[in-house]
């Protein structure tokens, strides 16, 4: 796998030979792009922050992958932490940021001392100037959302702000502030060592009805069914669920771009593939996400806040068989309501399972009203 490959500070070398401007290029021709869900180009979001005059200037590393179905950054930080923190270091230099905070989810503690270990030998090593220091999220979904988490390590509460100012013009106390993935710091690193580097491997999280949960690494573009293979489905697939987030589609054979799975309905997100056969409801599986983006709701907007739980409220009325036509149709209006209005991600993709679900599994939803509409008859 090109994930696990170590650069062991030949990529702080090469970054330091090059300059800030260099390491720039060299991303900018590789074409590095952040791996948490949005793909932006690392090079443009840096130069953003190294082109403002401001001499201080933060660097945060998003480790709160909180998203269900997603392991990947895990994977790395126990698998390949050295390269990681190589590609933090070398973030630093090039930013010009002397302070670095390691965001890392609440469930993850057990890596904590791992982790320090690690960050205290590498930055020893390397005698960077830089220093790295791990905050503890508190167990919020919403924190692996950017603004969110420059909240939270001010001493707020973890939740998010409308933007402009994007964080790499004012973030962290309102200072110059990048924010990136683990996974793309490893890419960081690697895309300055290794000639073989490409930019296009993706990690699948893979879970579900599988023998083999876990990760694997499949160039953008792979079939799905061969991606999925690898983690041997225990039955033929039903529907493929991008996260709880990005929304679901039926199985059937397609090449795994973001352009493919991003070009309708559903998001791409962090190449999470949760897999259901026929044994599985589409209505549990709305009801079991909607029950989770109830909980994770950090409750700033009303959309998201209240509308996530009439979402639920109504669903659970369906599943017991007591919901009506109408009921269903307030299901589907007030689920595009709260994507439409809501005021951050999280709101904006909570419904997109079922919104999707209804499109593709839709006689599954109304099976569950009585056909006089008025409830079904136990
Ligand atoms: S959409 Fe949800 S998570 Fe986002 S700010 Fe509004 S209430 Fe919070």
């Amino acid at each position: 796998m090109q994930i696990l490959k170590k650069t062991k500070m030949n990529a702080l070398k090469v970054a330091r030979n090059l300059g800030p401007l260099g390491v720039v290029e060299i991303l900018r021709k590789k074409k590095v792009t952040g791996r948490g869900g949005a793909g932006f180009p690392v090079a443009k979001k840096w130069k953003f922050a190294m082109d403002t005059d401001s001499d201080v200037k933060y660097l945060i590393c998003n480790a709160d992958e909180g998203e269900p179905g997603t392991f990947k950054d895990k994977f790395i930080m126990l698998k390949n932490p050295k390269t990681m923190i190589e590609g933090i270091i070398i973030a630093a230099e090039t930013i010009g940021v002397k302070n670095v905070y390691f965001y890392l989810r609440g469930e993850y503690l057990n890596l904590r001392e791992g982790l320090e270990k690690e960050i205290k030998s590498m930055l020893k090593k390397s005698e960077s100037d830089a220093s790295i220091e791990i905050v503890m999220g508190a167990g919020a979904y919403i924190c692996g959302e950017e603004t969110a988490i420059i909240k939270s390590i001010e001493g707020y509460r973890g939740q998010p702000y409308c933007k402009p100012p994007f964080p790499p013009k004012a973030g962290l106390w309102e200072k110059p502030t990048v924010v990136n993935n683990v996974e793309t710091f490893v890419h960081i690193a690697q895309s300055l060592y290794f000639d073989d580097y490409n930019t296009n491997l993706r990690l699948f999280s893979i879970s579900g009805c599988v023998k083999k949960p876990g990760i694997y690494e499949a160039l953008s573009g792979e079939s799905l069914t061969k991606v999925i293979s690898k983690a041997k489905p225990t039955n033929k697939p039903k529907a493929i669920y991008f996260g709880c987030f990005g929304g679901c589609k039926p199985y059937k054979e397609m090449k795994l771009t973001a352009k493919n799975i991003c070009g309708d309905d559903c998001v791409h997100g962090a190449a999470t593939l949760i897999i259901t056969d026929d044994k599985t409801s589409a209505v549990d599986m709305a009801y079991i996400i909607s029950k989770f983006f109830t909980y994770e709701s950090c409750g700033k907007c009303t959309p998201c806040r209240e509308g996530n739980i009439q979402v639920l409220l109504l669903l659970k009325k369906l599943r017991a068989g007591e919901a009506t036509k109408e009921d269903y149709e307030l299901l589907k209006e007030l689920s595009l309501h709260v994507q439409e209005t809501s005021l951050c991600g999280l709101g904006q993709t909570s419904t997109k399972h079922i919104t999707t679900g209804i499109k593709y599994f839709e006689s599954e939803f109304t099976d569950l009203i009585k056909e006089d509409g008025t409830g079904k008859e136990e």
